[in-house]
């Protein structure tokens, strides 16, 4: 490669004087080496062998356990978050709260949001178990939410501190406002599962005035186009993005999840602010539907799944 010659020195001599001494060196002729200038050359290139030697004798394979331990240290900052999980305090799910933090744990998930469908009742137990497993627990709540009276679908409340008990759209969104929590509409557009609010809510301005963030990955929604749907939107209209398993049965925990470098909840939090996560998983197939209609028939529960 040629590198490109250095622009002609204007101004103060001194703020120049790299390219000036090119240009000197330009116009000197190139000197005819006599044999004391050849001794230096050979004693310089000896010197450049030596330190080569040098540096083979620390070897590359040390440089690559550094660089190795470097990477390891970066991976074990990254961690996955679930931020939507259901247990039996939800109508349709089994887990008990004790198996949910044991499954995630052996999902190598970092933390977990609890989203049951209108009830925190699983907090205080998960609370406990969560420090004692080691994981960072994110309280949270879905909730069935309403327009003028009519259900338009779901979202999730995360970060709270607090039950909400209302289930207006727009009494919903003051209240996680007011806790300083995040709102992220789930599965926005799953077959028969879809949010029917964002027409309504965008009458007046731009949707990330009321809906901060979108579930960009479900592993529940009948077909994957749904989750890349919902990523497209949030890109579009510079929406937050997070994403979870829906897990109704033990083992869907961590099928879906979020990928950010966060040691606390309000890293967490701050991470998903900033856009610096990733969402992923997989889909969790038809199985778990069909379970989910045995728990709404009291058919099944948590110990047929251990
Ligand atoms: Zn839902
Ligand atoms: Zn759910």
């Amino acid at each position: 490669m040629q590198l490109k010659e250095a622009p002609l020195a204007l101004g103060k001599a001194s703020d120049y004087t790299d390219s000036t001494e090119i240009i000197r060196a330009k116009r000197k002729p190139t000197p005819v080496p006599d044999i004391s200038a050849t001794t230096e050359i050979t004693r310089a290139k000896k010197k450049t062998e030596a330190q080569d030697i040098k540096l083979k004798k620390i070897g590359t394979s040390d440089f690559f356990v550094i660089k190795k331990r470097i990477h390891e240290k970066e991976e074990s900052e990254f961690g996955k978050f679930d931020l939507h999980t259901h247990t039996k305090f939800s109508p349709c799910a089994v887990t008990e709260p004790e198996t949910l933090v044991r499954k995630a744990k052996q999902a190598g998930l970092k933390g977990f949001a609890i989203t049951d469908h209108n009830t925190i009742r699983a907090w205080p137990a998960l609370t406990k178990l969560a420090k004692q497993y080691e994981l960072i627990f994110i309280p949270g709540q879905e909730i069935d939410v309403t327009f003028e009276g009519r259900k338009i679908g779901h979202v999730l409340a995360l970060f709270t501190y607090d039950k909400i008990v209302v289930t207006d759209i727009l009494d919903v969104i003051d209240e996680i406002k007011s806790q300083s929590a995040l709102l992220s509409v789930s599965h926005p557009f799953d077959f028969g599962r879809s949010f029917k609010g964002f027409d309504k809510l965008s009458v007046t301005g731009p949707i990330s005035k009321y809906i901060p963030a979108v579930e960009t990955f479900n592993s529940r929604v009948l077909k994957e186009e749904a989750n890349i749907k919902a990523k497209d939107f949030a890109e579009k209209n510079g929406l937050f993005q997070t994403a979870g398993s829906d897990a109704h049965m033990p083992y869907e925990i961590g099928n879906g999840y979020l990928i950010a470098r966060a040691s606390t909840e309000l890293e967490l939090l701050r991470e998903i602010k900033l856009g610096r996560v990733v969402a992923n998983g997989k889909l969790s197939g038809l199985a778990p539907r069909l379970h989910t209609l045995g728990a709404y028939m009291h058919l099944i529960q948590d110990k047929n799944f251990r």
